[in-house]
């Protein structure tokens, strides 16, 4: 039997307590994930808290290239489980977190929905998600029509 492989991206984030470990923490979960493999991630970036109460500590973002079989959804719940292992808390938006793992991409699959909207529908507004993933896949297409590091470039005026 064939399962079919998609590559998908994912943005990592964290603001609180030691952000590294939970960044580190949260690949090393996705490795041992049956269906799941990292295939690269980005340096870590540190970055001002966009939006959410005033206050909050500095963000470590990241981003990561993932091989699965899992379907997306199966992909977001296991993001989910790991973002709740990792202690993080829903509540306030935009909120200071122990760990934020978004799906960015799940190949070329689009869809619309409150639980998952794909690609990201804020994907190209955040220099904070682009600038990582701009190491990994700087030609890789957005919605907007701008490659990835197009629209860095766009976003924070200088070439990456
Ligand atoms: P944010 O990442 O925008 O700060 P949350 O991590 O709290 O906010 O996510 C809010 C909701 O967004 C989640 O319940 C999730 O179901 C939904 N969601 C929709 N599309 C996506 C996506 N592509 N990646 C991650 N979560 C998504
Ligand atoms: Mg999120």
């Amino acid at each position: 039997m064939s399962q079919k492989r998609v590559t998908a991206a994912i943005a990592l984030g964290s603001n609180m307590g030691d952000r590294e470990k939970y960044l580190r923490g949260a690949l090393t979960r996705l490795e041992r994930t049956p269906g799941v493999v990292v295939l690269r991630r980005s340096t870590w970036h540190e970055t001002q808290p966009v939006g959410g109460p005033p206050g909050q500590g500095l963000y470590l973002n990241g981003a990561a290239l993932l091989e699965t079989t899992l379907d997306a959804h199966a992909l977001l719940a296991v993001l989910q489980a790991i973002e709740l292992k990792a202690g993080r808390e829903r509540g306030v938006q935009d909120a200071a977190r122990t760990l934020d793992l978004d799906l960015l991409w799940f190949g070329a699959e689009s869809r619309n929905t409150p639980e998952l909207t794909l690609p990201h529908p804020r994907l190209h507004e955040r220099a904070f998600v682009l600038a990582p993933l701009a190491e990994l896949v700087p030609d890789h297409p957005l919605a907007c029509g701008q490659t990835v590091a197009q629209q860095l470039e766009t976003l924070t005026g200088a070439p990456s």
